[in-house]
């Protein structure tokens, strides 16, 4: 009862700023080394390597063919991490009405390649960092989060003690690379991990729930694991296996064999800006592309990931036009493209959007855009009248019921999100049914274009890049020699 008391005092000590008085208070680094001791003591803080193996279901949240019915996907991964010789090998097969899509990462030493295994391609991988590709999953292992607390002590910091399915447990707030701030909730007896969470600024609470802890190698680790989106089951693990400090196999970081080189991938880590014409830009960084056009009198902009305000500061300081973003397209209802929704909604813009789409937007804006911020398309509109007119068109693809398409005629330019699109600067993109979905929604409306943008790559890619992929297309299955793709 009194550890109970004192914890609700120091968060609210935590809370009013006066963050010198839990350390008096509190010994974090002994807890800490209660939490090194209960995961297997020097087994933890001198692992050479792990093998982490997960397969998942989840709902498609926020990324659902329709907004009205979330459907189902499937992910099976696999991640091993050779601390001791800084190398990484990343697997994943991401299964959903678009298909399979593989997805393997090889990190060793000075060399980071992605590799396709629908084409039999390898390039260069846009990071080699392990926590830049393997972040995601490391953060789905207690085990990990009990070493990096380990490694982080220093800027560890106790929040309080809380109640997590009826047990007493105490909360550490604490860093991990590349990734904002974790709370980690320690069992007060067992000092396991049960529980994770971290605030996603767009999305709300991210929460880790670990379950069955079980002794793999000499070390602790739940054996059931499921993440949660704001209070909503998003990843349910259906299996895992974990290894720890194994003799691996000295081929474990070797590319397979038999693979063609990739073109050069295209440096997205500063602002990249692609003038179509003296009025036209598409303009982005990492994987947030806009494409701006000034029609004469004001901007018309479409694609809406985050960083919507700098992307059309670039498009400003390009052009010399300061003219207001009057009108932005939003290309569908996923929430990743809905991220700079508010940026767009306090730059003035009025929202061009299907009614279906609306209320995923009120979801997701913190702003309560009032219903004359929006202008519904009814399969085209156009916006802007002459040569420097936009036309919208809304066509249905296996990816999403409803697509805007954002086509500029006087530069024949038409931006798409998520159908189409590679990450090199040469090469014909690997499609998908995705992109031949959205092949077949062109097809009727007859557009003359001859340069396609995307919301998420840099390349300016021609008419003829979209019809041999296209043609190109097959459908992914298993391979026999990868036995995770058909778990
Ligand atoms: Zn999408």
């Amino acid at each position: 009862m009194k550890t109970i008391i004192r914890g609700a005092l120091l968060a609210l000590w935590v809370v009013s700023g006066s963050g010198q008085a839990q350390d008096a208070e509190f010994d974090v680094g002994a807890l800490i080394d209660r939490v090194v001791d209960a995961y297997g003591g020097s087994a933890l803080t001198e692992m050479r390597n792990y093998e982490i193996e997960e397969a998942y279901i989840g709902p498609n949240l926020n990324q659902s063919w329709s907004p009205a019915l979330t459907d189902l996907n499937k992910n099976n991964l696999r991640l091993i991490h050779d601390i001791e010789g800084g190398q990484a090998y990343f697997e994943s097969y991401f299964k959903s009405r678009g298909g399979i899509f593989p997805n393997l990462i090889i990190a060793s030493g000075e060399d980071a390649w992605t590799v396709n295994l629908v084409n039999g391609t390898y390039g260069e991988a846009q990071s080699g960092d392990p926590y830049t590709f393997g972040g995601g999953t490391m953060r789905t292992t207690d085990t990990l989060l009990a070493l990096e607390l380990h490694k982080g002590r220093d800027t560890a910091e106790y929040v309080g003690s809380a109640s997590w399915l009826n047990r007493p447990h105490e909360m550490i707030k604490m860093q991990f690379p590349l990734s904002p701030e974790l709370t980690v909730f320690i069992d007060a007896e067992t000092h396991l991990i049960t529980r994770m969470t971290r605030e996603n600024p767009q999305f709300g609470a991210l929460d880790y729930v670990f379950d069955d802890h079980t002794e793999v190698d000499g070390l602790m680790a739940a054996s059931k694991v499921s993440f949660s989106v704001a209070g909503d089951p998003n990843l349910i693990g259906t299996g895992r296996r974990l290894r720890f400090n194994r003799n691996l196999a000295p081929d474990t970081f070797a590319l397979p064999e038999g693979l063609e080189a990739e073109g050069e991938r295209i440096d997205v880590s500063e602002m990249v800006i692609n003038r179509l014409a003296p009025n036209v830009y598409h303009v982005g960084q990492n994987a947030g592309f806009s494409i701006f056009v000034d029609t004469g009198n004001e901007v018309v902009g479409c694609g809406g990931y985050p960083g919507l305000t700098d992307r059309l500061a670039a498009f400003q300081e390009a052009t010399g036009s300061h003219k207001r973003l009057s009108y932005q397209v939003v290309t569908h209802h996923h929430g990743d493209h809905l991220g700079g929704i508010d940026e767009a909604l306090s730059l003035g813009a009025t929202l061009v959007t299907v009614d279906n789409t609306i209320g995923a937007i009120r979801d997701l804006s913190q702003l309560e855009p009032e219903s004359s911020r929006f202008l519904s398309v009814n399969q085209r509109l156009t916006l802007g009248t002459g040569k420097n007119r936009v036309e919208v068109y809304d066509v249905s693809t296996i990816h999403s019921l409803s697509n805007l398409l954002f086509y500029v005629p006087a530069v024949r330019t038409l931006f798409m999100a998520d159908h189409f699109g590679s990450p090199y600067a040469t090469g014909v993109p690997t499609a998908n049914r995705n992109t031949v979905s959205m092949a077949a929604a062109l097809e009727p409306l007859d557009l003359n274009y001859n340069r396609i943008v995307t919301a998420h790559n840099a390349r300016v890619y021609t008419a003829r890049d979209f019809e041999r992929s296209v043609q190109s297309f097959r459908d992914f299955d298993c391979p026999d020699d990868r036995p995770l793709c058909s778990r």
